[in-house]
């Protein structure tokens, strides 16, 4: 059994009827990258930047990170490098000093994209870093906890600064580095059609997403059970979230832990979604329901699944979608 899922590591990710998904790997360690790579994954679709600065006391500098950065880039041999930029809050207990000491909530207070700007010499050295690796093969930046089109204008004016700026350097970078921004924050969602045109491709962060949306702390074990990927107001969010991205022929992936539980692939492909990124562990079971599912199937089976009225309904629904071995 786990030799006949080890063998998929050469096949590709492809229906029954012929359509390629794109499965990227998710990384927070030097061996996740390492994995991502033997499992044949697309690329890396989420590389979390927070584990440079959390196994450590202080800030990486420019150096350690681009050192970091270029790693992946080489050890992908090609394939796309998706790196985010960081994603540390009051939640995540970091001795760098860079977040505050405390704040009353945490996962509503100044993290992701909005520790970044707030603290623009980090965010420049980190971009500077990203950026020179971009000179060692694809790389695209992801930008956290997106919540107005403003942070987007705002990223974007600095990464075209730091490319000036390196350029004038003589470093060597990649002619263009696509940005992209974490959908996680429900306004952001429901707000796309207003930004998707300045941004290159959007990655949906489920985990946050869903904590959001239905005011259930991820964290919390109390509210296992009302925090539910299945609540069909996250569908629907996920189904705008991609229409809107396609629409525009903008690539659009789910990256949160909803992308690497193969109970959910059926769902994921019937909202129209095409590319998944997902930590290494089950990237090849993944692989595996991919291959036994049927996209038109699916898709003509999408209208029933938006009319699910609960987790029940949506579960009847998945159970109906299995596929018959
Ligand atoms: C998410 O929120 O779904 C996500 C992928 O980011 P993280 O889990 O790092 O917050
Ligand atoms: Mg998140």
């Amino acid at each position: 059994e786990r030799k006949q899922l080890y063998r998929l590591r050469r096949e590709p990710t492809r229906t029954l009827d012929g359509t390629d998904i794109l499965l990227y790997a998710n990384a927070e360690s030097r061996e996740d990258v390492a994995d991502a790579h033997a499992l044949g994954a697309a690329g890396v679709g989420l590389y979390r930047t927070e584990f440079l600065f959390l196994q450590r006391e202080g800030l990486p500098d420019e150096e350690e990170q681009f050192l970091a950065y270029r790693d992946a880039v080489l050890g992908m041999t090609g394939r796309m490098v998706t790196i985010r930029t960081l994603d540390l809050g009051a939640d995540k207990s970091d001795r760098s000093g860079l977040t505050l000491p405390s704040e009353p909530n945490p996962a509503l207070g100044c993290r992701g994209v909005r520790l970044s700007l707030a603290r623009r010499d980090v965010f420049v050295s980190q971009l500077r870093a990203i950026l020179r690796a971009s000179g060692y093969g694809p790389v695209r930046i992801l930008v956290p906890m997106i919540t107005h089109r403003g942070e987007v204008l705002e990223v974007a004016a600095l990464v075209r600064q730091v490319a000036r700026d390196l350029r004038s350097e003589g470093h060597e970078i990649a002619g263009h580095v696509p940005l992209g921004a974490m959908i996680e924050v429900p306004a952001a969602a429901i707000a796309l059609p207003g930004f998707i045109s300045d941004v290159d491709f959007v990655s949906v962060g489920t985990n946050d997403l869903v904590q959001y949306l239905l005011a259930a702390d991820r964290n919390n074990e109390a509210l296992d059970t009302l925090y539910d990927p299945l609540h069909p107001a996250v569908l629907r969010l996920l189904r705008d979230v991609v229409r809107t991205a396609r629409a525009r022929r903008k690539p659009v992936a789910v990256c949160g832990e909803m992308a690497g539980d193969p109970v959910f692939t059926p769902l994921l492909l019937a909202l129209g979604l095409g590319e998944l990124s997902l930590h290494p562990a089950t990237l090849l079971e993944v692989r595996r329901a991919i291959r036994g599912l049927d996209l038109v199937h699916l898709r003509a089976r999408t209208p029933a699944l938006m009319r699910a009225r609960d987790r029940a309904g949506v579960e009847r629904w998945l159970e109906a979608a299995r596929p018959s071995a």
